[in-house]
């Protein structure tokens, strides 16, 4: 018997030595990925597409008067679907926010990190926007180590000039866009229609222009191995039936080369290395499932293509378990998910609940700071109290005060008549006038109803407080 280690075992022994993007002296190995082609790499194109196209028209859409979706951060602000949430619903958002951490847990316990290949906006602008731009410029990935290593001629600089414009360009629309989705596309529009008057914004533009640009000329994958806390939880979120792109290595080893009229013997692998030159992250899917796989099928389309070209069955490398690969289980619902799924049922239960009675009005009353009562003519008490009105709808809201609960009170305002702005929040005063007759405790309990064009949109509770001589029971 050989004692000569195979490859699989060379790889198994050093393959978690360093990233593939790294050099054993620590230096950037970069990574010339093989254009996919393939089924996979179809549809992706085609999902990206659509998915590209949304990204950039969102910021234009309107609902109701509302962006569909801006996350107005200086202000507090958040329109979903043309729905604007406050500060004050940020329960509701904090729901949400949870159902969908949950959500990811679990899609990913199942599907893997389907996200990262199919929807992350990392993968899809790298891998279908400026990989692509890079093919059709500099050509397929041995093309590109030859313009590389190439002197610094005419057509080099031409390719390189090119490059540079479409990747910079590209990235100020990016840059752009997501500033539309914090801003406003029409505060965006303001600041590039007059760049003079709004330099800060405009720097703050080119700033994130060029972040954009850096990340993608030159950081690359490094976001998907390096930045991104995602790709990190794998280790704890996938298990033995997590589907994932995964190598069959029971059909696959022993691997050995393809030759021509052979009867073969051993695994269907024909180590081919294509499944690693088209792999984005530079790894070789043979290894096992690692956490620098971005779920990207590029490795199934290349395997896919090598069986078909040698008449051996595709599907070497797919969509799989490792308990699918290893013992033939198909997808199977384990304990950890079902716990998971009843916990996210009840969370969207909960976020829808709170969504379905969500007003668009708001109303805080409370008693005015550092004062008790006050001693009125024709034997009445007084209390002064402070209104925190919000109005979520782009109407102005006039808006008058009754006490629901004492039929002989008095509601006196402090200044003018409220009208609460579209969009705004506004505060105001009033006194509560009680017969001291009526006020038979120290505390009672007041209810305010808050009226507009006659119809009452929320009512508030608050206290009155009296002398402590009213007191008497307690
Ligand atoms: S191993 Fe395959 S699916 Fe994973 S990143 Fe590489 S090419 Fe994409
Ligand atoms: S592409 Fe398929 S056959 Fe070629 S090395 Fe990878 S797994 Fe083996």
């Amino acid at each position: 018997m050989s004692t000569e280690k195979s490859t699989v075992e060379q790889l198994e022994e050093s393959f978690r030595d360093r990233m593939p993007s790294v050099t054993k002296d620590g230096k950037r190995n970069w990574i010339y990925a093989w254009q996919p082609k393939g089924k996979w790499y179809t549809r992706r194109t085609v999902l990206s597409v659509l998915y590209v196209v949304l990204f950039f028209a969102l910021p234009f859409i309107k609902i109701n008067g509302n962006p569909a979706l801006q996350i107005n951060l200086v202000e507090g602000k958040f329109s979903i679907f043309g729905m604007i949430f406050w500060p004050q619903d940020f329960f509701i958002f904090g729901v949400g926010m949870v159902t969908m951490v949950i959500f990811i847990y679990l899609f990913t316990m199942i599907y893997g990190r389907v996200f990262c290949g199919w929807a992350c906006p990392q993968t899809i602008f790298m891998e279908m926007i400026f990989r692509k731009i890079e093919y059709w410029i500099e050509g397929d990935a041995n093309y590109q180590k030859a313009l590389k290593k190439a002197p610094w001629t005419g057509d080099k600089i031409k390719k390189r000039v090119l490059k540079f414009l479409a990747f910079y360009s590209i990235s100020f629309v990016i840059a752009n866009t997501l500033l539309s989705y914090l801003i406003g596309v029409d505060q965006v529009f303001t600041i590039l229609g007059d760049i003079a008057g709004n330099t800060g914004s405009f720097i703050g533009i080119m700033i994130f222009t060029t972040v954009f640009f850096f990340v993608y000329w030159w950081f690359r994958e490094q976001v998907c191995l390096i930045v991104c806390p995602y790709g990190r939880m794998q280790g704890v979120l996938l298990d033995q039936n997590s589907v994932v792109v995964a190598y069959d290595y029971v059909r696959g080893e022993d691997r050995h080369k393809f030759k021509k009229n052979e009867v073969r013997t051993g695994g269907d692998c024909i180590d081919c290395n294509m499944c690693v030159k088209v792999c984005p992250t530079g790894i070789d899917i043979r290894n096992g499932t690692q956490l620098e796989c971005v779920s990207c099928t590029a490795c199934i389309d290349a395997c896919d293509h090598m069986m078909e070209s040698v008449g051996m069955e595709k599907g070497l490398i797919r969509y799989d378990s490792e308990n699918g690969i290893k013992n033939k289980v198909k997808l199977a619902f384990t304990n950890r998910m079902k716990a998971y799924t009843a916990v996210l049922l009840v969370l969207i239960g909960i976020e829808a609940t709170l969504l379905s009675t969500r007003s668009d009005y708001d109303a805080t009353v409370l008693r005015a700071k550092g004062m008790l009562y006050q001693e009125q003519p024709n034997n009445q008490l007084s209390n002064l109290y402070t209104i925190k009105l919000v109005n979520k709808t782009r109407k102005d809201l006039p808006v008058e005060l009754k006490v629901e609960n004492f039929a002989n009170s008095t509601l006196k305002l402090v200044g003018k008549e409220i009208v609460v702005k579209k969009e705004a929040v506004t505060e105001g005063e009033f006194f509560v006038y009680l017969d001291k007759a009526e006020v038979t405790q120290r505390k009672l309990e007041l209810i305010i109803g808050v009226y507009s064009n006659g119809k009452r949109i929320r009512t508030v509770k608050t206290n009155f407080l009296g002398p402590f001589k009213f007191n008497k029971k307690n």
